[in-house]
């Protein structure tokens, strides 16, 4: 019996400078599709454009696909490294006559183009060289062209898009080879894809009509064509293919954020794709559920509310040391200093208070300040207010209360209830001005949380702190 192939999929983003979100959703899908099937995913960087194609620009591909946990299967495949191979079949194409050598010159070409388009007549080249037997060539420079179906139609079968046909005559004879020897991107792409052993290409669907260009090469050299799955791009909210004037097109924008990277994979993978109504999800069940049926064909557009829900649910469930080493590596993309290891013990001991709230990391660390202060408390504006000289005497007489009970919440909360009952305060009246004592901020967790996960000695420094006024 025959073995069912092993699933291989990739991602072939050119090196732009960024990773743009849908080259990550892109990543995301294929990855998903793979690991899914226990086949693999690979990477190549189509970098064959050597002025934008630059290490840094390669690297922030990388780095986007570190940052979102997406691992490849094996070496990152250089496109230009391979320019021989491609080069190489394309004289193979020409030696079996699936190709011709065409000599007209460039310019030739461009004035035809010019004229045509002047005249409103198509613009479609077809070479005159196409049947011009060997023995009447000229010693000159050539490109390598397809010698494409004139007639009839290239059947793409997409399994988002289902059946696409294009007539063959609106298709010209493609370069593969230019005269100076190099590789078309067409040709490129399907040499590598066949070479790696690609089984699917999930890709934008701006690619769909280099589908049919690729197809007809992969028919010419009688090679197995994958499964083609081209997807819709993603749209900004107003329906408009997304830009930048709709926000943040670079998946490293959102790790600027504050957005964790599970998070975001949950966020991508339901742009786009679907599984009944299923929003929220890790990746075992997005990895379990993927599969091309569930691509839509209509645009998914970005909705940062959405985005943000997800967000929270995924911080509310991720484990306190899982949080920590996320909000470790979000202060080192965002630049800022890192944590001590006190810090971050600190940090571990309160997040079972900070998480169930929070958006984004950002707004964890916002609620965090507490735990993360070190040295006396700067209460910001908001706070500052809520110490008058009224609660600054209430803050003297409870830190003396506070001295020798037990630090227990039952315990805290008769104090402090009992504090707030003998002035005639509601005890919200009494919170404010020990969250600015014990946070410096207005929001901030519940202050029993506050006071138990500092302990005695550093609650009751910062109350004493801010019940003397400062001079
Ligand atoms: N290099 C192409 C891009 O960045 C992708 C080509 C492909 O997936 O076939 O859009």
């Amino acid at each position: 019996m025959a073995e069912s192939p092993e699933i291989v999929t990739r991602i072939a983003p050119s090196p732009t400078g960024i990773m743009h979100i849908g080259t990550a959703r892109t990543a995301l899908f294929n990855w998903l599709f793979a690991r899914g099937r226990g086949g693999k995913f690979l990477l190549r960087i189509e970098d064959t454009d050597r002025a934008r194609s630059t290490p840094e620009a390669t690297e922030a591909i990388l780095d986007g696909m570190r940052w979102l946990g997406l691992d490849w299967d094996g070496e990152v495949v250089s496109q230009f490294a391979r320019l021989e191979r491609h080069a190489e079949v394309a004289h193979r194409m020409l030696a079996e006559g699936t190709a011709y050598k065409c000599f007209s010159p460039q310019e030739e070409i461009e004035a035809f183009r010019e004229a045509a388009r002047a005249e409103g007549r198509s613009t479609l080249f077809l070479s005159p060289w196409r049947d011009v037997p060997e023995a009447e060539h000229p010693d000159a420079p050539f490109a390598i062209r397809l010698k494409a179906p004139r007639v009839g139609e290239t059947v793409i079968e997409d399994a988002v898009q289902g059946t696409v046909t294009f007539r063959n005559d609106q298709l010209d004879d493609m370069v593969m080879l230019r005269s100076d020897g190099t590789p078309t991107y067409m040709l490129a792409v399907v040499v590598d894809d066949h070479d790696m052993g690609v089984t699917h290409a999930i890709r934008g669907d701006d690619h769909l009509n280099n589908a049919a260009r690729q197809a007809q090469i992969y028919r010419a050299m009688g090679w197995a064509e994958p499964v083609w799955a081209h997807i819709p791009l993603i749209h900004g909210p107003d329906g408009k293919k997304l830009s930048k004037r709709h926000g943040a097109t670079g998946v490293m924008e959102y790790a600027r954020m504050g957005f964790p990277p599970a998070a975001m994979r949950n966020y991508l993978a339901r742009l786009g794709w679907s599984h009944g109504d299923d929003e929220l999800f890790d990746d075992a069940q997005a990895i379990a559920w993927f599969d091309l049926g569930g691509i839509g064909r209509a645009p998914a557009r970005l909705d940062m509310k959405k985005l943000e829900n997800v967000s929270g649910w995924h911080i509310a469930r991720m484990a306190d040391a899982e949080l920590v080493s996320a909000i470790e590596s979000f202060l080192a993309i965002s630049e800022r200093p890192p944590l001590s290891q006190a810090q971050k013990d600190r940090l571990a001991a309160a997040m079972y208070c900070l998480k169930d709230r929070a958006k984004t990391l950002p707004d964890l660390l916002e609620k965090a300040q507490f735990a993360l202060a070190e040295g006396p408390i700067v209460p910001d504006e908001g706070a500052a207010a809520a110490l008058d000289d009224v609660s600054r005497g209430i803050l003297t007489e409870l830190t003396a209360q506070l001295q020798n009970a037990s630090w227990t919440r039952d315990t805290l909360e008769a104090v402090l209830t009992a504090a707030a009952d003998s002035h005639g305060l509601k005890f919200g009246k009494l919170a404010a001005p020990l969250r600015a004592a014990l946070a410096g901020r207005s929001v901030s967790p519940s202050v029993y949380d506050m006071m138990l996960v500092l302990g005695r000695e550093t609650s009751l420094a910062r109350l004493t702190d801010a019940a003397s006024p400062r001079g």
